[in-house]
């Protein structure tokens, strides 16, 4: 079977967690910091700070941007449960938006309607696609990038994650990079991410304030540098698959729009079939034909449904999660799981 997702460690990332076991300092440190400036570097200023998760990243980064009780969040419905989880965190509300159909991401023409009064909106850049982020600044919001699923994409030749007032990245173990675990958050405002770093240093401060141990070690800091400085390549080969997968979709069915765009992270190949039957047929004939594909987000998964808002409202986020069937797209798979994968796609017909 190719699994639906597969770590790609190389030599040269096991010598870079050794050799940050043989300093002798594994902790939050060194590593850390050079993690940090890296990020500093790519953006071109601004500040960053490496974090436990990508979810406390959500987290700091509201915190720090001054989101907290009786502000509203405005949050894609179509996106995983730690967006939630960091607003409540923050002590501020959630308000639920639908999403475009062409992109998978937040709707901007949406926000007036489906989350009135929200100051802050966090877009997802889903599966590394583009999300409108001058169309919810120019309505004056204080947006925090969910860039996750988009690290070392770009729009326009810039950086994803440069157009907001905070971007948020994830190390986790199935992201684009990964130190098992791990987060971070730039900005270029300097004072946000000094706001977070503040927040995850609680050890002998001169002053009691709330704090919380939310650091990154130095561990996994060194396993994501490693990892970083071959992010072009990582970006190149996904693309390079997306292609091949697109010119094998076979009639009626579909998958984000700009998927091979140059620059575009294609960190997950969605595809999109007509009908739930479809999307079941489809997964049932991938899996007869040796590729396991997986559903990204299922109904009951999709925000507005864990709120029990009426689902009427969110009918783009509720058909994606009925018709939309994820396959493999790692850079770990040879060019003949590449062949299989696209062979299996090619003959399938909705
Ligand atoms: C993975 C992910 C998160 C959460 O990151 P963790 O490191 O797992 O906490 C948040 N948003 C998006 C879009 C993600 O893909």
């Amino acid at each position: 079977m190719i699994p639906h997702n597969r770590l790609l460690i190389l030599p040269e990332d096991r010598a870079a967690v050794d050799a940050v076991l043989a300093s002798g300092w594994i902790a939050q440190g060194p590593a850390v910091a050079t993690l940090e400036k890296k990020f500093i570097q790519d953006f071109g200023g601004g500040s960053a700070c490496a974090l436990s998760s990508g979810t406390a990243a959500l987290f700091l980064a509201l915190k720090a941007l001054g989101a907290g009780r009786g502000d509203v969040v405005a949050l894609p419905t179509y996106a995983c449960s730690a967006l939630l989880n960091a607003v409540y965190m923050a002590g501020a509300t959630p308000s639920l938006v639908d999403v475009l159909l062409e992109t998978f991401c937040l709707d901007p023409a949406a926000m007036s309607a489906q989350a009135p009064g929200a100051r802050f909106v966090v877009p997802v850049h889903t599966y590394g696609a583009i999300a409108d982020i001058a169309a919810l600044k120019s309505q004056g919001l204080v947006v925090v990038e969910d860039c996750c699923q988009s690290i070392g994409g770009t729009d326009g030749g810039g950086l994803i994650g440069a157009a907001g007032d905070a971007a948020v990245f994830s190390f986790y173990a199935s992201k684009i990079v990964t130190g098992g675990q791990g987060g971070l958050v730039w900005s270029r405002n300097v004072s946000v991410s000094e706001r977070a770093r503040d927040y995850r240093q609680f050890d002998g401060r001169d002053s009691y304030e709330h704090r919380f141990n939310l650091q990154m070690t130095d561990i996994q800091a060194g396993l994501i540098s490693s990892q970083m400085t071959r992010l072009a390549g990582i970006r190149a080969k996904r693309s390079e698959i997306a292609s091949t997968y697109l010119s094998a979709l076979p009639k009626g069915l579909s998958t984000q729009a700009g998927i091979t765009d140059e620059g575009r992270m294609a960190h997950r190949f969605v595809v999109l079939a007509p009908t739930l039957a479809a999307r079941e047929g489809l997964r049932l004939h991938m899996a007869a034909e040796g590729v396991e594909c997986r559903v990204p987000i299922e109904r009951f998964e999709l925000l507005h449904r864990y709120l029990k808002a009426d689902p009427a409202f969110f009918s783009v986020s509720e058909r994606l999660a009925d018709t939309t069937l994820s396959l493999p797209i790692h850079p770990s798979l040879s060019d003949e799981e590449v062949s299989v994968v696209a062979q299996a796609l090619d003959q399938f017909r909705p």
